[in-house]
């Protein structure tokens, strides 16, 4: 049985407390590797060992840790296969998803944080014949990255990729769900000559882990993705200690669909919007609201081809979703599709477990479902499943979509489908979500800002964003 450790000073090592967490691959169900069981102790010693390579790091300038993480880039690049192997088993996903999205965006992302930081610059503001002031932008010291399932080592170098850039050592956890592909890292950052210590990897629980890295003393920087619980816990404990915090949370995204709009294209990408990565994307959208005179036809087309979708192997290329990531997480999406029933919602299609057969009939399969019948009110359409799953509601004008899209706690993403761009632009204007796509969905430009409003997140990552983040501003203000 394989056995996933800690990275820590430069070295792969178990866990102080001796324990191991088991973890399962979702495609059989079944144990395949144990974890270091992390807690308070690997979290110091990770932390002392990135203080110690603070200095070391800083010292190489931004070219000097430039050319390291495109050499780590590289690197992934060159084991590429072998990292989208590990993502499928350990989250379920099809092998072909992370073949085309994740380990490749894993990658795009190091590299664009190593070119990005050759081009960072910073603000002077001139009082004429007073003084000159600049803003000095330097790394904080330690940050502490903590990442969800979903994209394991997608979402893993969105935060450590420009920590490291601007400067910092990094203290990371990954989710216990899913340890692998972030654990492999650690060789990687070896050969290509990082420094022991300026990337650490603490696996193990939240409540251990996570908690000890929140509240570390020493570590002054939380960059959070996960649950939106789980963001409110991390605020508790770290802003009494102001630390600097970036939390991106839950969604529960909406896609407005006006009858004006390219039908074929709305279809086809929207089935991708509702399903991929078995709808467990903090960007799909699970509410699709249509334009009442399309309703019906929307309806048709859109149950015949989620019923058209492939539910089986991750590792067979047919298959158009794979397994989802864990038992309690199977459970809870079927327990919203009962609660849906109770609330009075319909069940189009899907709905139920897929039972696979030989070596995948333990595994965790769900049907894509769509439910319609429901009310904006209701629990189903207020609270995020994080599942295939997603409810049809009718609208009958721009104002009555717009209600209903603003209508739950979130704010993460939204899409817009419309030909009208007067339309497209007074409806992206006024719906409350750090994230608009019009005509398209997951159209990714890594300098954009990244993040959601209300209970979607605090602050943004992306680009400029992200490398402020990580670092702290100084003004300097000299007297003529
Ligand atoms: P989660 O909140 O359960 O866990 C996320 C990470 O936090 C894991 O590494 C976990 O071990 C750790 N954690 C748990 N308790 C902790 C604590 N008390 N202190 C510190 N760390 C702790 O989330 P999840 O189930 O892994 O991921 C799914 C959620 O992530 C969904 O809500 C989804 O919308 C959200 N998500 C958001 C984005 C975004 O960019 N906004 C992206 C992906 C996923």
């Amino acid at each position: 049985m394989q056995s996933i450790l800690h990275f820590i000073n430069g070295e792969e090592r178990p866990a102080e407390s001796g324990s191991w967490i088991d973890v399962h691959e979702p495609a059989t169900g079944l144990v395949y590797a144990q974890l270091a069981d992390g807690d308070a102790r690997d979290v110091d010693s990770a932390t002392e060992a990135a203080h110690q390579a603070f200095p070391v790091w800083r010292a190489l300038g931004v070219e000097g840790r430039s050319r390291i993480l495109l050499k780590l880039a590289d690197l992934i690049e060159r084991d590429l296969e072998m990292f989208v192997a590990a993502e499928s088993r350990d989250n379920g996903k099809p092998l072909s998803l992370a073949r085309k999205v994740d380990i490749p965006r894993a990658v795009a992302n190091i590299r664009f944080f190593a070119t990005a930081i050759l081009h960072f610059a910073s603000e002077a503001h001139i009082m004429d014949d007073v003084a000159l002031n600049y803003t000095d932008r330097q790394p904080i010291g330690v940050a502490g990255c903590i990442s969800p399932w979903n994209l394991p080592l997608y979402l893993f170098t969105w935060k450590v990729a420009p920590a490291l850039a601007a400067g910092n050592c990094v203290v990371a956890k990954p989710s216990e769900i899913t340890p692998l592909t972030a654990s492999m890292l650690g060789r990687l950052c070896n050969e290509a000559g990082m420094p022991p210590g300026v990337f650490n990897v603490v696996q193990g629980i939240g409540s251990k882990v996570g908690a000890a890295i929140t509240s570390h003393p020493r570590i002054p920087a939380i960059s959070f993705t996960g649950g939106t619980r789980t963001g409110a816990e991390i605020a508790r404990v770290a802003a009494p200690m102001f630390k600097k915090l970036s939390l991106e949370l839950g969604g529960k995204n909406p896609v407005l669909v006006f009858a004006d709009c390219d039908f074929e294209r709305m279809l086809s990408t929207t089935i991708h919007s509702s399903f991929r990565n078995q709808g467990q994307i903090c960007l799909c959208g699970s509410r699709i609201l249509i334009e009442r005179n399309i309703y019906s036809r929307f309806r048709h087309a859109f149950v015949e081809r989620t019923k058209a979708l492939r539910v089986g192997d991750p590792k067979d290329h047919a298959s158009d979703l794979g397994a989802v990531v864990s038992k309690d997480h199977m459970e809870k999406v079927l327990s919203y599709v009962a609660l849906a029933k109770e609330e009075g919602g319909e069940v189009l299609c899907g709905g139920k477990q897929v039972r696979l057969d030989g070596a995948l009939a333990g595994g965790w399969y769900l049907e894509p479902t769509v439910i319609e019948g429901l009310g904006p009110a209701c629990r189903t359409n207020q609270e995020e499943i994080f599942g295939p799953v997603v409810t049809l509601q009718p609208f009958d004008n721009e104002e009555h979509a717009l209600a209903l899209a603003n209508d739950t706690p979130y704010g993460l993403a939204s899409v817009v489908w419309t030909q009208d761009i007067s339309r497209s632009q007074r409806v992206v204007r006024n719906l409350r979500s750090g994230i608009v796509w019009v005509n398209c969905w997951m159209v990714r430009d890594l300098r954009t800002p990244f993040g959601g409003m209300k209970q979607s997140g605090v602050g943004r990552e992306g680009g400029t964003e992200a490398l402020r983040f990580f670092t702290e501003a100084k003004n300097v203000c000299i007297r003529y």
